[in-house]
């Protein structure tokens, strides 16, 4: 297989993650919290760094990006366009600002932008269209989703249905390990979907010997994840909604998980 990817952890809880052209050697790094990791990352795998590229302007996804570009001067920074004015100042000048539909080339594999206001106004995320992967950034965790920082929660959850028209089978890696907070709050509003009982049980087994529980599936994601789940009736009811519009649901899942 010609793309490999390889995640592991930055800082406490954040992911770093490599994706890997073997065909050609390019090699990009997913958002960079902290340079250390993945430089002992790319030693680790023999890999040499050409491209970074940054979902958003949090300092927990950019903080490590100088350091990493004094090790590999020649690697291209990739963010996003309306987060620039934002990001340089931290990162350096960037070699491409994307925008809703660009592509990017790691290697021969290609990447699109997608824009996914809501966590920030000016979050992407990449797309993996041969690959089906899809690095989510903040916006889409597994069990659950960004905190809306930036924008309206309409605009969030219509991000959110972006990335949910995106095939089932798309694996889907993400900027935090929250999944076992986000899952219990999931069965606090939808406790009657035996696939998301199941799924939290492989989820705390998963954690207790200390392993990943990412990268998920959209199907699974589609299927557990309440944040995705807002048409459902049974979440609906939860939140004291019935039959509203999803927006709203979302909104109010939103809301109540902040407070939790
Ligand atoms: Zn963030």
């Amino acid at each position: 297989m010609p793309a490999q990817v390889h995640q592991f952890l930055c800082q406490t809880d954040n992911f770093g993650v490599l994706v890997h052209d073997s065909e050609t050697g390019a090699t990009a790094a997913i958002d960079v919290p902290d340079a250390a990791p993945y430089l002992a990352a790319l030693a680790g795998k023999g890999w040499t760094l050409t491209d970074i590229l940054i979902t958003h302007r949090h300092g927990d996804h950019i903080d490590g990006v100088p350091a990493l570009r004094t090790q590999f001067p020649k690697a291209k920074l990739h963010i996003p366009a309306r987060e620039a004015e934002r990001i340089v100042p931290t990162t350096g000048p960037a070699d491409a600002l994307l925008s809703e539909g660009d592509r990017v080339t790691i290697g021969a594999l290609g990447a699109e932008v997608i824009e996914t206001p809501g966590h920030t106004a000016g979050h992407i995320v990449y797309f993996f269209p041969v690959e089906n992967l899809l690095f989510a950034g903040d916006t889409l965790f597994a069990l659950g989703c960004g905190r809306v920082f930036e924008t309206s929660m309409t605009v969030m959850w219509e991000s959110l249905v972006k990335l949910a028209s995106l095939p089932g089978e798309t694996r889907v890696y993400c900027g935090h390990e929250y999944t076992q907070a986000n899952g219990r709050f999931a069965l606090t509003v939808d406790g009657t979907n035996t696939l998301l009982v199941d799924r939290m049980r492989e989820v705390d087994a998963h954690r207790a010997e200390g392993r990943f529980t990412l990268p998920t599936t959209l199907a699974l994601e589609l299927a557990t994840n309440p944040f995705l789940r807002a048409k459902n009736p049974q979440v609906q009811a939860s939140v004291g909604l019935p039959g509203a519009d999803p927006a709203a649901v979302f909104g109010a899942l939103r809301e109540r998980k902040n407070k939790a």
